[in-house]
């Protein structure tokens, strides 16, 4: 006997050079499998001057949607059809979604860290320091912002970056931006609630520690890292051991995974089966 087979499945893509490090597509296809979502994510290496023609193969395919991650972030701005505030506002996109035929660019990530904060913290009337200025600050300081933090304090090594992040956030939202150049170790200033550690410090393999005079850290803060990987990196474990709430860089990881996923299908997945099959990835 014989019968009719569904082979097909709903695309979405990864585009980024390189694409090997980046470990999205093991806990998209796990939880795609888990649900049992007919879908399929595909890491793909496209070079800066591809993107224009991976696009069009893009639209030609019907994918759903892709990531991007860098170089494109920026560049593929004006290839799209329409962008989402918080995308608009960073002025990077790291998501687009294909909705009623139009491809509009969103940023997950800031929103990913967001929801992985405010499972532990409100963010609203909250003081911020975040350490960097690159693409993953500037994600999580304009959604915070957002988010109504009371004051947000952009510590970088490089000033210009600092401080024009820092002028982002006082100028276009209703929180408050300060800079401090990063020069030896920072101390961090009484009243902040919550610490972030936004450089790529503490990426597998590199062991520098993160300029942040640890003890100027307080017992009732919130203390988190970007690093994916280590999850747990030296700084997670420093200021869990003073006594800081401290998340891991999973949880933005996961939850702009699990928000990319909503927007694509319209789906909310199991964020637990992508957080464990990132920790079985990196064990
Ligand atoms: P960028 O290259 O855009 O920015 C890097 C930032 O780190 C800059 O502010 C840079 O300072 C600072 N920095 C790097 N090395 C040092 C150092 N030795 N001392 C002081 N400052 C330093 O990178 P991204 O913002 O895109 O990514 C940063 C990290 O965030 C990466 O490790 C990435 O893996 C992680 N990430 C995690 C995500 C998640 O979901 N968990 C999502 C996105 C990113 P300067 O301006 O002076 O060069």
């Amino acid at each position: 006997m014989t019968k009719l087979v569904d082979c097909h499945s709903t695309l979405i893509a990864n585009f980024g050079m390189p694409v090997w490090e980046n470990p999205t597509e093991f806990m998209m296809e796990a939880v795609f499998k888990h649900e049992g979502m007919k879908y399929r994510y595909i890491s793909t290496e496209v070079p800066a001057d591809k993107l224009e023609a991976a696009f069009a193969g893009v639209k030609a395919m019907g994918y759903k949607g892709f990531n991007c991650t860098l170089p494109h972030k920026q560049k593929i701005i004006p290839l799209l059809d329409g962008l989402g505030e918080s995308a608009e506002l960073m002025g990077a996109v790291n998501c687009v979604v294909e909705r009623k035929g139009q491809y509009i660019g969103e940023n997950t990530d800031g929103k990913g860290y967001t929801e992985s904060l405010k499972e532990i913290t409100q963010i609203a009337g909250k003081t911020l320091l975040i350490l960097g200025a690159g693409g993953a600050a500037r994600a999580i300081a304009v959604e915070c912002a957002l988010e109504k933090a009371k004051k947000i304090i952009i510590v970088n090594r490089t000033q210009t970056s600092g401080q024009e992040l820092a002028q982002l956030v006082e100028e276009k939202t209703a929180s408050r931006g300060d800079f401090i150049s990063l020069d030896g170790e920072v101390q961090v200033p009484e009243g902040v609630d919550i610490v972030i550690n936004a450089t790529n410090i503490g990426l597998y393999p590199d062991t520098t520690k993160v300029p942040i005079d640890m003890t100027s850290l307080k017992p009732n803060m919130v203390v988190s890292d970007v690093i994916p990987n280590p999850p747990q990196t030296p700084f997670i474990k420093e200021a869990t051991a003073l006594g800081c709430t401290t998340i891991d860089g999973l949880g933005m990881l996961v939850n702009q995974g699990k928000i990319a996923i909503k927007y694509w299908s319209g789906k909310e997945v199991d964020s637990n089966v992508m957080r464990q099959s990132l920790l079985d990835l990196f064990s």
